[in-house]
C-alpha cells in the first residue's frame, strides 16, 4: 500500500506537509482526467512551455489531496494536503514507476522497433490471454510519460506484463528501461524513416537497445543487417559490464540464412498466409488471416516468443488462425439520425474504457452522451467492484446512457441505476440486443460502442453507422494535436495561439477540429464567415471565436452567438457600433484588421487618427486585438518586405494602442512566420495549414505529421489490347497489352482535371499509377499494368503519408491549400485518434 509517507522515502523527498495519510492508488498527471481524486497522487509535469503545479489549486478544490511538486506551494492554501517536494517532477515519477515495477517478480516483456509495436503487443494479448492474467501498455503508450503510467497498472494478480517503448531522441531509453525492466524483449524491425533526433540509424538501434540492458533473452529478425550487428556488439558489451556469462541471450529469426528460428517459406492464397519455418529440426507452421508483409512479420515474433514461453505449437497453431485486427485508433464516424458514433470495438479493460470515455467526453456536437459496452474480461478483479468502478466512470465522465451487454454487466446492473442522471438498460448477449435494436431509439447523440472482441460489436456498428460513400477523407486528430504541440514549443510561453479554422478546417471538418482545439487549450478560433461561427457555437464550442467577413446580414447571429467581427474600414465599424447600440449591448469585443501591404482588407496608415477617434472611449465596442496578414512569410526572397511588414504594423498598433489605452492583443504571424520570424510573435499566432500537417520550411516539416489520407477503391479493373483508349475525347491509348484500374473519385469530388493523362498519379498496392485518360467528374482510371494482382475493391490513396499533398499541389500546379479546401463535403470525413 502507498501513501504519501512511503512515496517521500522511495523519492528521497521533502515532505513539506501532511495532513492524512491516505492510500494512494492513481498517479495523475492530466489535470483534466481526475476521476479518483481521493486515492490520486497529482504529479504537476514541467515543460519549457506549461507548468501544470498552475493546476494544483484546482485539483485541490476537486478533492485531490496528495501532490508530488517541484516548486513549493502556498501551504496556508491548503490545510488538507500533502506535498512532497522534489527536484524534478518527471524524474519523480520514472523513480517512483520504477520502484513500483519492482514488487513485481513475473515475466515481463518488453517490446521496441520502428513499426508494429502496437500490433506485436495486442496480438500477444489475444494470443495469451487464455494462460495468463496479463497486464499491457494501454493503446500505443510507449513514452516518457505513457510508459509510467502503463507500467503502473501493475497488480499482484498479474501474471504477465506486455509494455511498449517508444523513443525520439537519445538518452530516452534509459529511462523508459528502469520502468519497464523486461525479462523478455522483442526488437520489431528498423525504418531509415524518422531518424530526426539521431545522428544515424545506428545512434538510433544502440539507443532503442538499451531497453534489454538487463533482460535474459531478446527476440530480433536478423534480417535487418544494421540492426543485427548492432545487436551483436551490444551483447558482447552488456555481457561484460554485468559480469554475466555471454550476455543476453539471443534468439535470431530470419527468412534468409541460418537462424534459431528458419522461416522456410511463406505462401499467400487470398486472404490467409500459411508460414512454415523451422525449429530445433522440427518443420512447423502456422496460418494468418493476413498477407500483408507487416502482419507476417509481427505474426513470426509472437511465435517465436510463445515457442519461448513454451505454447504448445497445436495451441500456437490454432490461436493464430484466429488473429484479429487490431484497434489501433478511435474513429469517429456519422451515425443514423444525426448520431456521431465512436467505434472501439476490438477490446474493453479499463485502461482503454478510460482512454475511450476521454474522447468521448470532447465531443460536445450533441446533447446526449452514449455508451455501449460489453462485459469487461480479465481485470483480476471481482465484478462487484470491477462494475462499481465502471458506474463511477459513468458518473465522472458525464454518460447519459448507458447499454450494458453481457452477463456479467446484466448481473451488476443495479451499480449503474444507482448513479444519478444515467438512463441505462442491459441485455444479456449482442443478439438480444440486435433482435430488439430500434433505430429510432438513438438520435442526435455520441455513441461509443465499447466490447470485447468475443461480443462482436462490429454487427452493432454496422446498424448505428452511415454507409459510407467509398472515398473517404481520414482525418488523423492526434497527429493535429502533434502539430500544435510542435509549433506550441516554438512560442513564448505568453504567446496565445488562435487556430484559423476557416473553410471547414481547411477541408478537415469543423466541430470535430475545434473540439479538439478547445481540448487543448487554443486561445481562439477564427473562422471566415459568421455561418460557419454559428455551426460551431451550435455544437458546443465555447471559447472566442473571431470571423474575417462579418457582412451586414450576419450581425444579428455575431451579436446572438457571441462571435467577434473582424472590423476592416471605418463603414464596417459604424455599421456594426450601432447594430450593437440597438441590441442593447456594451462593450462588444472586436478585432482591428490593418493592411501593411496586402492590399485585401484592413485600415491604412492614414486612417489610424480617425480609427482612434471612433474607438477610445467607446462604450459599445472593446478591442480585443489588432492584427495584420504578411503576404510572404514563407519566401526568403520576400523576407525584406515582411520585416517591412512589421515594422509597419508595430508603428499602426503602437499608435492605436497608446489612444485606447487599455491592453490589446496584438499579432501578425501565420504559420510560416512562426518559425521564419520569431521576432514577430508578438502576443499571439495564427496558425493555420501547419496544424494541418504542411508547412514550407523543411525543418518544421520534418516535425509535423501528415494529417489527412484522402482514399478511394478500384470499382473495376480492365484489361485492353494495344491501341485501345480509355476515357473522354480518347485521349489514352494502351501502347501493348495494359490494364487499368476504374477508381471512385473524380473533379467533383475535388480531383483536378488538370491531373489527366499522366499528370496526377495515385499510390495503388504501395505503388505510383499514373492517371489515364481524362479525369472525369466521379472517376478515374488509372494504368495499372505494372502493379500486380489488383482487384476490385482495393484501396487507392490518392494522398496521405507517402504520397503527401504537397506532391499532388505540384502536380496540379496550385497550392496545397487549394487540394485540402476543394475536396467536396460528398467526401465523408472519417476521424480518429490514435
Ligand atoms: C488563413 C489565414 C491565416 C493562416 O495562414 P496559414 O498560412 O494557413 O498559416 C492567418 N491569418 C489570416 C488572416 C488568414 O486569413
Amino acid at each position: 500500500m502507498y501513501n504519501a509517507e512511503s512515496i517521500s522515502k522511495v523519492l528521497k523527498g521533502e515532505l513539506l506537509q501532511q495532513t492524512g495519510n491516505p492510500e494512494i492508488e492513481h498517479v495523475l498527471l492530466d489535470s483534466r482526467k481526475v476521476i479518483y481524486p481521493a486515492t490520486s497522487v497529482f504529479i504537476p509535469l514541467v515543460s519549457q512551455r506549461r507548468n501544470a503545479h498552475q493546476y494544483i489549486k484546482e485539483l485541490y478544490e476537486k478533492g485531490v489531496s496528495n501532490f508530488i511538486v517541484s516548486e513549493a506551494p502556498e501551504l496556508a492554501q491548503y490545510p488538507a494536503a500533502n506535498f512532497i517536494l522534489v527536484k524534478d517532477t518527471m524524474s519523480a515519477l520514472h523513480s517512483l514507476v520504477a520502484w513500483h515495477r519492482q514488487q513485481f517478480h513475473i515475466p515481463v516483456i518488453g517490446i521496441t522497433g520502428s513499426n508494429g509495436k502496437t500490433i506485436v503487443k495486442e496480438w500477444l494479448y489475444q494470443l495469451l490471454e487464455k494462460d495468463y492474467n496479463i497486464v499491457r501498455s494501454p493503446k500505443s503508450y510507449n513514452s516518457q510519460i505513457g510508459v509510467p503510467l502503463s507500467v503502473w497498472q501493475m497488480k499482484p494478480e498479474h501474471q504477465l506484463a506486455i509494455f511498449e517503448a517508444g523513443i525520439s531522441q537519445p538518452g530516452e531509453m534509459e529511462h523508459l528501461e528502469k520502468i519497464i525492466r523486461p525479462t523478455i524483449g522483442i526488437f520489431t524491425n528498423i525504418g531509415e524513416a524518422h531518424n530526426e533526433g539521431f545522428l544515424n540509424i545506428r545512434q538510433k538501434i544502440n539507443e532503442k537497445l538499451v531497453l534489454f540492458s538487463k533482460s535474459e533473452i531478446l527476440i530480433y529478425c536478423k534480417d535487418y543487417p544494421v540492426l543485427n550487428e548492432c545487436v551483436l556488439q551490444f551483447n558482447s558489451l552488456v555481457g561484460k559490464k554485468e559480469n554475466q556469462e555471454g550476455g543476453l541471450q539471443l534468439c535470431t529469426w530470419s527468412r534468409k540464412t541460418e537462424a534459431d528460428f528458419r522461416v522456410m517459406s511463406v505462401e499467400k492464397t487470398g486472404t490467409h498466409s500459411r508460414i512454415e519455418a523451422l525449429h530445433k529440426n522440427e518443420t512447423l507452421s502456422i496460418t494468418i488471416p493476413f498477407v500483408d508483409e507487416g502482419s507476417i512479420e509481427n505474426a513470426i515474433h509472437c511465435w517465436v516468443l510463445m515457442l519461448h514461453l513454451k505454447i504448445p505449437q497445436e495451441v500456437i497453431q490454432q490461436r493464430m488462425d484466429q488473429l484479429g485486427n487490431i484497434a489501433m485508433r478511435l474513429e469517429l464516424k456519422q451515425g443514423i439520425n444525426n448520431c456521431s458514433v465512436i467505434n472501439d470495438s476490438y477490446n474493453s479493460d479499463l485502461g482503454s474504457l478510460n482512454i475511450a470515455l476521454d474522447f468521448l467526453q470532447q465531443q460536445q456536437q450533441h446533447p446526449t452522451r452514449t455508451v455501449i459496452l460489453s462485459d469487461i474480461l480479465q481485470s483480476g478483479k471481482s465484478d462487484a467492484s470491477l462494475y462499481e468502478e465502471v458506474a463511477s466512470l459513468m458518473r465522472q465522465k458525464k454518460i447519459d446512457k448507458l447499454i450494458g451487454i453481457g452477463k456479467n454487466i446484466f448481473r451488476e446492473k443495479k451499480c449503474f441505476q444507482q448513479v444519478e442522471g444515467l438512463k441505462s438498460s442491459f441485455f444479456l448477449t449482442t443478439e438480444e440486443f440486435i433482435q430488439q435494436f430500434n433505430q429510432q431509439d438513438f438520435q442526435h447523440e455520441t455513441i461509443l460502442l465499447k466490447g470485447a472482441r468475443v461480443f462482436e460489436f462490429e454487427r452493432i456498428g454496422k446498424l448505428l453507422e452511415q454507409k459510407v460513400h467509398q472515398t473517404i477523407l481520414e482525418i488523423n486528430l492526434s497527429s493535429v494535436a502533434h502539430n500544435i504541440r510542435q509549433y506550441q514549443a516554438l512560442l513564448k510561453p505568453t504567446t496565445k495561439l488562435m487556430a484559423m479554422v476557416k473553410a471547414f478546417s481547411y477541408g478537415s471538418g469543423s466541430f470535430e477540429i475545434a473540439n479538439l482545439l478547445q481540448f487543448h487549450g487554443v486561445d481562439y478560433l477564427a473562422v471566415a464567415y459568421a455561418d460557419e461561427g454559428v455551426e460551431l457555437r451550435r455544437t458546443g464550442i465555447t471559447m472566442p471565436i473571431m470571423v474575417m467577413n462579418p457582412e451586414p446580414s450576419s450581425f444579428d447571429a455575431i451579436l446572438q452567438w457571441n462571435l467577434e467581427p473582424e472590423i476592416y474600414s471605418l463603414h464596417l465599424l459604424q455599421q456594426f457600433e450601432e447594430e450593437v447600440q440597438i441590441a442593447g449591448k456594451t462593450g462588444f469585443p472586436v478585432h482591428i484588421k490593418l493592411d501593411t501591404g496586402m492590399h485585401r482588407l484592413g485600415f491604412e496608415k492614414k486612417d489610424i487618427p480617425e480609427l482612434a477617434a471612433m474607438l477610445t472611449d467607446n462604450n459599445y465596442l472593446t478591442v480585443k486585438s489588432m492584427f495584420s496578414h504578411l503576404a510572404g512569410s514563407e519566401d526568403p526572397e520576400l523576407d525584406e518586405l515582411t520585416r517591412q511588414q512589421g515594422k509597419l504594423f508595430y508603428e499602426m498598433s503602437y499608435e492605436l494602442q497608446k489612444a485606447l489605452g487599455y491592453a490589446v492583443i496584438r499579432h501578425i504571424s501565420n504559420s510560416a512566420a512562426i518559425l521564419r520570424h520569431p521576432d514577430l510573435q508578438l502576443d499571439m499566432v495564427r496558425l493555420g495549414i501547419g496544424m494541418y500537417g504542411v508547412d514550407s520550411s523543411e525543418e518544421m516539416q520534418a516535425q509535423l505529421k501528415p494529417v489527412s489520407t484522402l482514399k478511394t477503391t478500384v470499382s473495376q479493373v480492365k484489361h485492353l489490347n494495344d491501341g485501345d483508349f480509355v476515357g473522354y475525347g480518347a485521349k489514352w491509348r494502351a501502347k501493348g497489352p495494359a490494364i487499368t484500374a476504374t477508381v471512385r473519385i473524380g473533379y467533383a469530388d475535388g480531383y483536378p482535371r488538370r491531373l489527366s493523362n499522366g499528370v496526377g498519379k495515385m499510390l495503388v498496392r504501395g505503388q505510383l499509377a499514373p492517371v489515364a485518360g481524362v479525369v472525369a467528374m466521379d472517376m478515374v482510371m488509372l494504368d495499372v499494368t505494372h502493379i500486380p494482382d489488383i482487384t476490385e475493391g482495393d484501396e487507392v490513396i490518392v494522398f496521405g503519408e507517402s504520397l503527401p499533398v504537397q506532391q499532388l499541389a505540384a502536380w496540379a500546379g496550385t497550392i496545397p491549400y487549394e487540394i485540402l479546401t476543394g475536396i467536396s463535403q460528398r467526401v465523408k470525413r472519417v476521424y480518429f485518434q490514435e
